[in-house]
């Protein structure tokens, strides 16, 4: 099909190159439109394609358990390409899946630029041109969108506004870690026991901790930010902090699970994990540590952090701006804009949140448009599955009243499939899961033989 005019898509991150991999798969010419390097975002560092913004994880690799590694596993039966580099770029992280950030993008820009459908223009895309050569397009542009496109899909999907806030967490140089206070260890174990660091706090030191965060100094407010929502799962630690005084103990500070290993009877009040952030193990970033406090602050207070005392950091944390269209309302449920069905749209910017998810519905837009130009009838994931409950998520109409970002989780599968003895006991709650995951998956297989049969 190399005679036809190619799909376009804007916004070569997670999603894009997502979408491209599955267009190519079905022999359809595409090409990706990426901005940077010649105009940058806030955040992105390097010029490659699926760069990753700030954790290196792509959370719970457990497919049997766990909504997020249900889709890890449905991805891969339909050929992600983010999976298979992900996969390609592992690194040792107990249940989850973290990959060395730049191995990963590296490897999915060369399967990309070596793949003959697809093309890669560096440039920035204002406006879905009116011609003929742009009939399909899919916006991925994420939730760093340039200000030119945000402005044409206001004025397309006629909203009347897009942005949220999300924040990173600091990176720490491993050499400036006192591992004579910080010890390696997974909760309960898991892994290869050299999976995370952990820095303990005694009650003083933890209430001394909490108070600096809630005295630090915070990035202030611009005015058209300050009525902007927080995403729960993105919190920033000061915001945690201000809602009360244990609150953190329970959230990314629990000390449960973990034993200090050069004081083995002395349980920890409360415990800062990092994480591996590169193969060479000489980064680790600070886990659920986001923050919008000012660089100045970040470093006196986490300084205070027993076995941080010197620190030395590769990256401070900050906080910054998310797009996201209102997709119950605009979007169909093959992913195209009510109003201009020949605009599709795919990754954080249809209210997803995360990477996999983001990748996630590139796959499904890639999918469906492929369905589209081979003339099938859009083949729509089993509602049973991770992809299906997540895209039903940000194409439900009856979403659209209080819609935000959701990553994926067993709250989104349909209730109904699955019954248990004793739905409300967590033994039931449990075996419900199990069985859930169990059902996604089968389905998931059949799903990805027929896209296979039907457009590949
Ligand atoms: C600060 C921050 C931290 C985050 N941290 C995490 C995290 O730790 N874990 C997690 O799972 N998720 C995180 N997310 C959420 C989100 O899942 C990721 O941002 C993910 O990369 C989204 O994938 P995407 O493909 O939709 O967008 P992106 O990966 O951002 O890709 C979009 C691409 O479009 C390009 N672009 C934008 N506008 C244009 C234009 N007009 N023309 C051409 N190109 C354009 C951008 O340069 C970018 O390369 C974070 C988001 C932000 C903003």
């Amino acid at each position: 099909m190399k005679n036809i005019n190619p799909i376009n898509i804007i916004g070569g991150g997670l999603a894009g190159s997502e979408a491209a991999w599955q267009i190519a798969k079905a022999k359809i010419p595409v090409i990706i439109h990426e901005m940077r390097p010649k105009i940058k975002t806030e955040v992105h560092k390097t010029k490659y394609l699926s760069e990753l913004v700030c954790s290196n994880s792509f959370r719970s690799d457990d497919y049997e358990n766990n909504a997020v590694g249900v889709l890890h596993q449905e991805m891969r039966y339909a050929n992600s390409l983010i999976m298979e580099c992900a996969d390609n770029s592992k690194l040792p992280a107990g249940g989850a899946l973290a990959v060395d950030r730049l191995k990963f993008a590296k490897s999915v820009e060369d399967h990309l630029i070596s793949n003959p459908y697809i093309s890669i223009q560096r440039n920035e895309i204002k406006s879905v041109p009116e011609s003929t050569d742009w009939g399909n397009t899919i916006i991925a542009s994420g939730p760093l969108t340039s200000k030119n496109l945000s402005n044409y899909i206001l004025k397309t999907t006629e909203e009347k506004s897009l942005a949220f806030f999300d924040a990173i967490a600091p990176i720490v140089y491993f050499d400036s870690i006192d591992m004579d206070v910080a010890w390696f260890q997974s909760r309960y174990d898991k892994g290869n026991g050299k999976d995370y660091i952990n820095c303990p706090l005694n009650k003083e030191e933890y209430y001394d901790f909490i108070n600096a965060l809630n005295n630090s100094e915070k990035i202030e407010f611009k005015n058209w930010e300050k009525t902007t929502p927080y995403f729960e799962g993105c919190m920033p630690i000061e915001v945690m902090a201000s809602r009360g005084l244990e609150t953190l103990r329970h959230g990314p500070m629990k000390p449960f699970g973990l034993t200090n290993s050069h004081r083995p009877k002395i349980k920890p009040y409360a415990v800062v994990q990092l994480r591996q952030d590169n193969s060479l193990g000489s980064l680790w970033n600070i886990v659920g540590f986001q923050t919008k406090m000012s660089y100045k602050a970040q470093k006196e207070v986490f300084k205070k952090i027993p076995g941080l005392f010197e620190a030395q950091f590769a990256r401070l944390g900050g906080l910054h701006r998310n797009t996201f269209i209102n997709s119950p309302k605009l979007l169909n449920k093959n992913l195209t804009n009510k109003k201009n069905t020949k605009i599709f749209f795919a990754g954080q910017i249809t209210g997803v949140e995360g990477y996999v998810e983001s990748a996630a519905t590139g796959l499904l837009a890639g999918i469906f448009v492929a369905c589209k130009i081979k003339n099938k009838k859009t083949i729509l994931p089993p509602k049973s599955s991770a992809l299906g409950s997540l895209l039903n998520h940000i194409t439900e109409p009856k979403n659209a009243e209080n819609f935000q970002p959701m990553n994926i989780n067993f709250g989104l599968f349909p209730n109904n499939l699955i019954k248990t003895p004793t739905p409300k006991k967590k033994e039931g709650r449990l075996e419900k899961r199990k069985l859930t995951a169990k059902k996604a998956l089968m389905d998931s297989i059949k799903w990805a033989k027929k896209v296979k049969s039907l457009i590949h």
